[in-house]
């Protein structure tokens, strides 16, 4: 497998290549030359490894789960230089009960007839990003072992993304994590995530300042290519392919939880902020996995609401990005959607696969509206081009949006009538989900819970008026000593920081 970037780059990459990378040279994100397909006896038998792993798993906890079989199954299309007996050790470390809670991994939860909770977060960090970052953690580590390399991530973060990286990178060998956050502007319950982790490799940097005065650093230590490249920074955002990919795997085992046979269909409601875990549901879907419907759900930064109901996409300015109490779904621009307007605007002259390179046609258009429109005008508009009728018909994409009144509307009512508690952003996707129509005439309808309701405990209480549960490892994570450096928001502080605590 090769990959090539969306705007058109002639390079092809081999997934080691690309791995350890964030954007291609051009400016682009990486997508493969072609998506592998599953055809229907692939997909029996991939049911078959994914239920004889889970039984096995549910028996005897040390057994390689269902999802981590399946996830060799899949990944070991794309990432074909790892060599195979390598990837499936990495995929058995990565997805066992011990870190994700169950045999299952990501087990289905039935709400009503018809309707389901996929959970994928009950990992470390109790949100869904563990789910593709505790894989990128033990991937990386291999990686830099293997090439006699080390690697220094940098990055900021406003709570879910930082958290996650941390835990999947700390210990690991040959990293270390540089995390800047807003000094005193995540949650308690954040904060002590974060902060009570000791190991040596991760250093949290609290800037005194807002989230948007940690991403002015890491943009301009990013700029600075000779120090960067002296300490080896590198990062792990959600452009990253091998994040991507890692979150293909749970929409098959969403598939296999909710069907009996192949090929019955399903479809998928999705909270959406970067287009990243959506993104891998259209994978799945170009894959050839029976998918009717892929939902993006947003808050009220509605911007791919937007343009799947108009053909517009305009991205915001801070001033008009809202803090919502649906925080991780708080975003001015969807960083991934760049790779789905890739695909719809015919990358590959044959969805089958089989074809070699991208379709010059699209790549000049994507390098034109991403390149050039939206760094000129702010937005670009599809509305005209034949091209948009296809995102509904073709690619089974559909949208809606939700707002504080409708997040807490639906906490409750799903308290009341299911006696299960959910987290604000799943909450989007639910209320999203229903408008599409339920019942047991359509296919299946899955939610993505995308993290757990005591990340989000003052919104619970606000819709709820108790606190949710909390997870008994997290029993009085606030009272444990913390590792944290507080700084001023000053770049200078920050590489000195950095210069001190790594050889160069
Ligand atoms: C990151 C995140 C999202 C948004 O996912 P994208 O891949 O950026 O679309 C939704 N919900 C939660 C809880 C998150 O942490």
């Amino acid at each position: 497998m090769h990959y090539l970037s969306t705007r058109g780059d002639p390079e092809r990459k081999r997934f080691c290549e690309i791995l350890l990378e964030g954007l291609a040279p051009d400016g682009g994100l990486y997508l493969p030359e072609h998506y592998p397909q599953v055809d229907v006896a692939t997909l029996a038998r991939w049911r078959e490894i994914f239920n004889q792993g889970t039984s096995a798993a549910r028996r005897d906890s040390t057994q390689p789960t269902g999802y981590a079989e399946l996830a060799f199954e899949i990944l070991s299309l794309y990432m074909d230089d790892i060599p195979a007996d390598d990837l499936r050790a990495l995929c058995r470390k990565t997805y066992t009960p011990e870190v994700f809670g169950s045999a299952e991994i990501a087990p289905l939860k039935p709400l009503e007839p018809g309707l389901y909770l996929e959970a994928l977060s009950n990992g470390p960090t109790l949100a869904f990003k563990d789910m593709a970052m505790q894989l990128l953690g033990n991937l990386f580590e291999y990686e830099l072992a293997r090439r006699g390399e080390e690697l220094n991530i940098f990055g900021a973060t406003s709570g879910d993304t930082g958290s996650a990286a941390e835990y999947a990178m700390r210990g690991k060998k040959g990293v270390r994590v540089f995390m800047t956050s807003p000094n005193g502007r995540m949650s308690p319950f954040q904060q002590a995530q974060m902060f009570s982790l000791q190991d040596d490799n991760i250093h949290n940097l609290a800037v005194e300042g807002v989230f948007d005065d940690c991403q002015d650093i890491v943009k301009a230590v990013s700029n600075d290519l000779e120090f960067k490249r002296r300490y080896k920074i590198g990062t792990v955002n959600s452009i990253n392919w091998a994040r991507l990919l890692a979150q293909v795997v749970y929409y098959f085992a969403g598939y296999f939880q909710a069907t009996q046979t192949d090929p019955q269909k399903v479809s998928f409601t999705v909270p959406s902020g970067n287009f990243g875990n959506i993104c891998a549901g259209h994978v799945a879907r170009m894959m050839g996995l029976p998918i009717e419907q892929l939902v993006v759900a947003t808050n009220e930064n509605d911007v791919l609401d937007e343009f799947f109901k108009t053909g517009v996409y305009r991205v915001r300015g801070s001033a008009d990005t809202f803090e919502t109490s649906s925080p991780s779904m708080d975003i001015s621009k969807a960083s991934n959607f760049e790779r789905f307007v890739c695909d719809l605007l015919g990358r590959l002259t044959h969805d089958e696969g089989g074809v070699s390179g991208h379709n010059a046609n699209a790549t000049d258009k994507v390098k034109f509206l991403f390149g050039e429109q939206l760094a000129k005008q702010g937005y670009f508009d599809l509305s005209a081009d034949p091209h948009f009728e296809q995102a509904a018909a073709r690619y089974g994409f559909a949208s809606g949006r939700s707002s504080h009144a409708d997040r807490l509307a639906t906490i409750r009512d799903t308290h009341q009538r299911f006696g299960v508690t959910i987290d604000t952003h799943t909450a989007d996707g639910l209320k999203v989900a229903r408008e599409q129509g339920l019942g047991i005439t359509k296919p299946p309808m899955i939610v993505l819970e995308t993290a757990l309701p005591i990340k989000f405990a003052a919104t619970i209480e606000e819709a709820l008026g108790h606190l949710p549960e909390r997870p008994a490892k997290f029993e009085g994570i606030e009272a444990l000593p913390k590792r944290v450096k507080v700084i001023p928001a000053d770049v200078g502080v920050v590489k000195d920081y950095i210069q001190a605590h790594c050889p160069a």
